[in-house]
Formats: structure tokens, sequence, C-alpha cells
């Protein structure tokens, strides 16, 4: 406390961390922000123009270990020895989604899943503005939700949620949630127990009330397994691709179709920009979703023919001599990597590698035996890649340069074929990250066409 006014720490300064500060300061609330590291310009001099105190470059514990309460960025791992003290303390800790829903009467629309959060968000966001909806964009994308919340009007929100911005969410109820699948991810940051981290996901059904929708995946087998330990009280709409669940969504041969209890919805797919399996789930989801708060048929039909998905997720980078390359640089897990095969209709040469997380290949054998002719791994350390596949891929190859993996995928693919980049593997080793490695990637691909 100082003076009257509680202290509000804000731990982390990159867009959610000054949208917190922005918002606690308008609400009455002395703030503190502190980064460990060197703050972006722009972050810097949006504190200077509004006075709020911060530090860079090292955490002050006598100034943060004073705080009421504690606004921390999702990238802070809980072993940070600052938040174990703040723990030792009891000093309660918050996400910025938490702090900024205290704020905001509007629906919200949470998402979360280990792969297709910001497909997803992003295809209910658009299902909205179609609609012609008052609606912002926030979570684990785009503005802050803190400095939304402070600056519009927004009647909704759709929010995407990673598991770390759940794990600091208490009291929050969202209106709809969708869950669309759980699958070993960021286990380091949950002592390597796949249990914690299926909890953290499952956060994001507390505090719904019977008024409220969840949309969820059946067929994942996390989700299956954990579902009935719960006994959700929202309504719940399952999404499914082996049966058709009513109330639900599921996938015909030609259309999705929805049936909500009182309404049944079909969307013929014929032409739709999104593809595969995976995305068939995601687009269930996001009309179910967009339904849920009175978007009607015609606009969702509109909206999902007129969507166009964030780039470096199964993203189309040119044609070469009759080669299709694809960039799906954001496919940093094996599950992810699963459904990119699974949507591919002609033969691949699949470049992978990078840091692996712990990666299990097995899921992969069956579709890798059937569609992949070679594997080029772009990796420093190729060894675990190349150890499983050598006996499955009929031809491997090793590099540490992206123009080489381009041009050994355009040497080895025939007219027809597909070059796909979808790494399994985090970027780190070789590159910035995924959208520096996407980026590479349909530049050399750039390159080699003209
Ligand atoms: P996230 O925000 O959860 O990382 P993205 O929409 O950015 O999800 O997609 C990440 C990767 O996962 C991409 O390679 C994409 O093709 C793949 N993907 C998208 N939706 C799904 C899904 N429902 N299940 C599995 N993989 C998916």
């Amino acid at each position: 406390m100082e003076g009257n006014r509680p202290l509000m720490v804000i731990l982390g300064g990159g867009e959610s961390g000054v949208g917190a500060a922005l918002l606690a300061q308008a609400k009455g609330y002395t703030v503190f922000l502190s980064d460990k590291s060197l703050l972006q310009d722009k972050y810097r001099e949006i504190l200077q123009q509004v006075d709020i105190p911060f530090e860079e470059g090292h955490h002050t514990e006598e100034r943060i270990l004073v705080a009421t309460e504690v606004v921390k960025s999702p990238g802070i791992p809980e072993k940070a020895p600052i938040i174990r003290q703040l723990r030792q303390q009891n000093i309660p800790i918050i996400s910025e989604i938490e702090l900024a829903a205290r704020y905001t009467d509007a629906t919200l629309i949470g998402i979360t899943g280990s792969n297709g959060k910001t497909t997803t968000t992003l295809l209910v966001y658009h299902l909205l503005k179609t609609a012609g909806l008052k609606v912002g964009l926030a979570g684990n994308i785009g503005d802050s939700f803190a400095r939304q919340v402070l600056e519009n009007d927004f009647d909704c929100y759709v929010l995407e949620l990673s598991s770390f911005q759940l794990d600091d969410m208490y009291q929050t109820r969202l209106n709809v949630a969708i869950l669309l699948n759980i699958t070993p991810d960021h286990l380091d940051r949950y002592e390597y127990v796949f249990q914690n981290y299926v909890n953290s996901k499952f956060r994001i059904l507390q505090n719904m009330t019977p008024a409220d929708t969840f949309i969820y995946y059946r067929e994942n087998p996390a989700i299956a397994e954990e579902l009935p330990r719960r006994q959700p009280v929202a309504r719940l709409l399952p999404i499914s691709l082996d049966d058709t669940p009513k109330p639900g969504a599921y996938l015909k041969k030609d259309a999705l179709v929805l049936y909500n209890g009182t309404q049944t919805v079909e969307l013929a797919t014929a032409d739709l920009p999104l593809k595969g399996k995976h995305n068939a789930i995601n687009m269930l989801a996001a009309s179910l979703a967009a339904q849920a708060v009175g978007v009607p048929p015609e606009v969702l039909r509109t909206g999902l023919q007129t969507f166009r998905n964030a780039e470096h997720r199964l993203e189309p980078a040119g044609e070469i001599r009759g080669v299709h390359f694809i960039n799906d640089s954001k496919a940093t897990n094996v599950d992810s990597v699963y459904y990119a095969l699974e949507s591919m209709k002609t033969p691949v040469v699949w470049i992978a590698g990078g840091l692996d997380k712990g990666n299990e290949y097995d899921q992969l054998l069956p579709l890798v035996r059937e569609k992949v002719k070679a594997l080029i791994c772009l990796g420093k350390d190729n060894q675990k890649l190349v150890g499983f596949f050598a006996d499955t891929v009929p031809a491997v190859f090793e590099t540490q340069d992206v123009n080489e993996a381009v041009a050994k995928g355009l040497a080895w693919a025939n007219p027809g074929d597909t070059v796909l980049l979808s790494p399994a593997c985090a970027s780190f080793d070789l590159f910035r990250n995924y959208e520096d490695r996407g980026n590479q990637f349909k530049e050399a691909v750039k390159r080699m066409m003209s």
C-alpha cells in the first residue's frame, strides 16, 4: 500500500504488461512495472508519458514484495525466483486477462487448446465482425485486453488463452469457452506431468454457469478422459468427426453441421479456405461459438468463405515446376504435424527439425509411411529425427541452411508433389522464432522461382 491506494506491481513490460499498467492506473491503483529484460522503446515511451514508474534489466525485490497484487506476464515461469518469493509471502498473482475481465461487462469468448488457438480465435473474431458486432480481439494475440477495456467499448471479446494465462485466472467467467485439444506441449512448465497441463487447460471451465456454453472436441483422448471427472454445469456442445452428436457439431461429406438444441444449420465445405480435418474442428468450434452469440447462418457461410488465416499455418508459399511449397512453420509440436500430413493430398517431401521439446514421433509413422517420400532435417542437431525415421523414409538429408533445404526439396519432388515445412520442433536453434523460420522459407522459395 502507498498512502491509501493499493499497489499493483506488473511483472513484464510487453504488450500485456503495459496494457495492464495503464488499466490499473486508471482504476486508482498505484502502479509499478518491473521487467528483467530491456523494454521496447514504444512501451518505455508510453510508461513515461503517463508517469508510471518502472524498472528494466532487473527486479528490485523491495519494490515488488510490497505489492497488494501482482500481474504477471505469461512468459515468466513459476520457478523464477521473484515468483517464488511472492508465493512465499502469499501475494496474489493474476494474469492480465483476469485484471481486464474485472472491468468489463462484455460477452467473453475464450479459446484454448494445444493447437489451433490462433486459427480458431481469428475465425471467431472474423465471423463476429462479419455479423457487424462490436468485437475486440485479445489474449495471446494482438493488442492488450486490458488496454482495449480501458479505451474501447466493445460488446464482445474473443480471447486466445494459453495455459499460462489460464493458470493465473481465478474469477473470470467466460460466456463461451472452446477447448480444442490437449496434447503434450510446454511440459517443462508443468513439472513434466501431463495431468498438470490438462488441469491448466480445464481451468477454462471455472466460473461457467448453466447460462454459458462449453464447446470441445470430443475425440481428443485427454479431453474425453478428463471431462467426466469435471461434470461441467455449462451447456455442452461437443464436436465430433466420428459421430453425429446432438446437440453439438459434426462433419458430413460436404458440409459442417451445427445443432444447438433448437436449430440445425448446414454449412457447405466446398471451396472453404481452411483445409484439413484439424481445420474442420476449428471451423465447427468457431461456428458454434458465433452461433451462441447470435450470428445467423448466412453470415456464418459468408464469414467462413472470406476468412484468411494468419501466416505460417499451412500457408501456400509458391509453386515451382508443378511442385507446391507449403509453409507450416507454426507446427512446433507433433500433433500439428500429424494434421498437416493428414491434410496432404500428394506425395510429400517433408522438411522438419529444430529444437526438440521431448517429441514422440510414433503417432506420425502411418502417415509418414503413406505420404512422405523424403525427409529433410533442418536443425542444429538432427540425430533424433534421423534416427527415428531413417528406416521408414526412403531418403533423408540433413542441413542447417534453409536455402539448401528448399533446393533439395525441389530436387527430390516430382511435379504435383508437395514440399512441406512442418517442423514439429521449436525454431530457436537456427532462427529467431517460428515467424523468422517461415519467412526465410518463403523467401528461399521465391528466390528459386525467379
Ligand atoms: P496455436 O495458436 O494453438 O499454436 P495455430 O492456429 O497457430 O494454433 O496453429 C498451430 C499449428 O497447429 C499449425 O501448424 C496448424 O496447422 C496446426 N493446427 C491448427 N489447428 C489445429 C487443431 N485443431 N489440431 C491440431 N493441429 C492444429
